[in-house]
């Protein structure tokens, strides 16, 4: 292992960030200005606005992607089965510590009394003794007895309940399916507008991950597939393998995992998940209030510099951002203080491929040239790797260890340059070459490096490929080349 290595010259940011889009970003000269300063992924959250705003979205940011040049990929997020207080007479009610309150199901104008429930089978999901969390944990209950349609509670912590808010029961457990009729229809939008990702909200095993891939796939839709995890039974070990076996990667969603599993148990939760996930070729993003105080501040505060930092030294591929991007008053300055947190932690993330690599078990032809290439690229300190990928693959298995070697996927595939957006360490190039010749392929990829000012002349570089060039197949070589010096025989 050794120690961090230093930059030997200025570093571009490895770990990316997601920005939510919302009223604050939807300008499109804000929404430039966002994407210069750095956004990787948009996230279009669907608990939010209609299909034709998310339409108008996407097309936005792809026609700006053309103006300036930069691959933003697109992240649809279905909104789940968030279990929803109704509306009241007059919009909220004020709640003191000791009230009685009922959740009704059958209510459906609520007053000082009671509300009703968008989610009818709630009483039968719920007993005496169980703590309901409402409004992401601001406002506690505990329940005294069910009765019919009918919550009986006792008001702990008491506040303002407003139209709409959220409920979760501590310790989770509650069954509403993870895809609604709405997530349904969704899925089909999500394909429509070529979503890079799809996010999946409370997935409770790999099932319902599954079972979203299809209904993605029938629509045509070839997005990776993102599990939130952000249910409490989503963290036992069994449930979390079997969802990173049927998904892409996941979000540590800790707005709702902190209000099922208690907030000072996410941060352990954020490292592991974060660990394991890489270790089995998932990507990660950490999300939720990394820059709350940005949303009505110009500056973050010390402990949020210190949470993204940390995000960054537990390996994740990306920050997200929600409101501060979605509706705070300073979309543009949040994304360059994260950029800038971003780069300076990297400075100093642990690179140590040595013990890791040789933990690392794997039969695949084209993951064994991956994990070659990452081995050499570390041992010899090369310039870049060079991934030559029609599908993205090879550059993922580089970039689930930390070589401290800048990849560059270098493909013809315009999904493969969008969806590697997310990757950390992998910034996307395109290539163009069609034919059938190596050294023609292999000198197209090296003056796109040295064109794009990624290499000079002299540096040493590794490239995987898969030949014969142009045939379809995987990755199954690898190539040590001093630039400018690869001649043709
Ligand atoms: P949400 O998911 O913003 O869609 O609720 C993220 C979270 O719960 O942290
Ligand atoms: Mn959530």
């Amino acid at each position: 292992m050794l120690p961090h290595q230093s930059p030997a010259t200025e570093r571009r940011r490895s770990t990316k960030i997601v920005a939510t889009l919302g009223p604050a970003s939807s300008d499109p000269a804000v929404l430039e200005r966002m994407i210069r300063a750095g956004v990787d992924v948009v996230r279009m959250n669907f608990s939010h606005g209609s299909p034709d705003d998310h339409r108008a979205r996407a097309a936005l940011v792809r026609e700006l992607c053309r103006k300036t040049g930069r691959t933003v990929g697109i992240m649809a997020d279905l909104q789940g089965p968030k279990i929803r207080v109704g509306k009241f007479k007059d919009g909220r009610v004020t709640l003191k510590p000791g009230d009685a309150f009922i959740l009704d199901a059958a209510c459906t104008l609520g007053d000082p009394s009671r509300v009703g429930l968008d989610y009818k089978e709630l009483p039968q999901d719920v007993r005496a003794g169980d703590v309901l969390l409402l409004d992401d944990g601001k406002i506690v209950f505990d329940v005294e007895r069910v009765a019919g349609s009918e919550i009986h509670s006792r008001v702990r912590h008491g506040g303002v309940l407003s139209n709409n808010k959220g409920i979760n029961r501590l310790g989770g457990g509650l069954t509403a399916p993870a895809l609604t009729a709405k997530d349904m229809e969704d899925v089909r939008l999500a394909a429509d507008i070529t979503a890079d990702y799809l996010a999946v909200s409370f997935p409770k095993s790999g099932k319902d991950m599954y079972m979203a891939r299809e209904l993605l796939r029938a629509a045509g839709g070839k997005a990776f597939l993102i599990a939130k995890i952000e249910r409490a039974e989503a963290v036992e070990r069994e449930a979390f393998e079997d969802i990173l076996a049927a998904c892409d990667g996941i979000m540590v969603a800790r707005g709702d995992l902190a209000v099922e599993v208690g907030d000072a148990s996410v941060p352990a939760l954020q490292k592991r998940m974060i660990h394991v996930a890489r270790e089995h070729n998932r990507l990660t993003i950490t999300a939720t209030q990394m820059m709350e105080s940005m949303i009505a501040s110009p500056v973050p505060t010390r402990a949020e510099v210190s949470d993204v930092a940390n995000a960054v030294l537990d390996g994740t591929d990306a920050v997200m951002l929600s409101a501060e991007t979605a509706a705070g008053q300073y979309p543009v300055e949040t994304i360059e203080a994260m950029s800038r947190i971003c780069v300076e932690a990297e400075k100093s993330s642990p690179v140590h491929l040595d013990r890791e690599f040789l933990d690392r078990v794997f039969t695949r032809i084209d993951q064994s040239i991956a994990m070659a290439a990452l081995f050499t690229a570390y041992h010899l300190k090369v310039k870049a790797i060079a991934a030559l990928t029609e599908s993205g693959s090879t550059a993922l298995w580089m970039s689930r260890l930390n070589c401290g070697v800048p990849i560059y996927a270098l493909t013809s595939q315009t999904s493969t340059r969008y969806r590697v957006s997310l990757f950390r360490d992998v910034q996307p190039i395109t290539v163009s070459y069609q034919g059938h010749d190596r050294d023609a392929l292999l000198e197209e990829a090296e003056a796109v490096l040295v064109k794009n000012g990624l290499v000079a002349q002299g540096d040493l570089i590794v490239v995987s490929f898969g030949e014969p060039i142009g045939a379809s197949g995987g990755t199954n070589t690898m190539k040590i080349v001093r630039v400018g010096e690869h001649r043709r025989a």
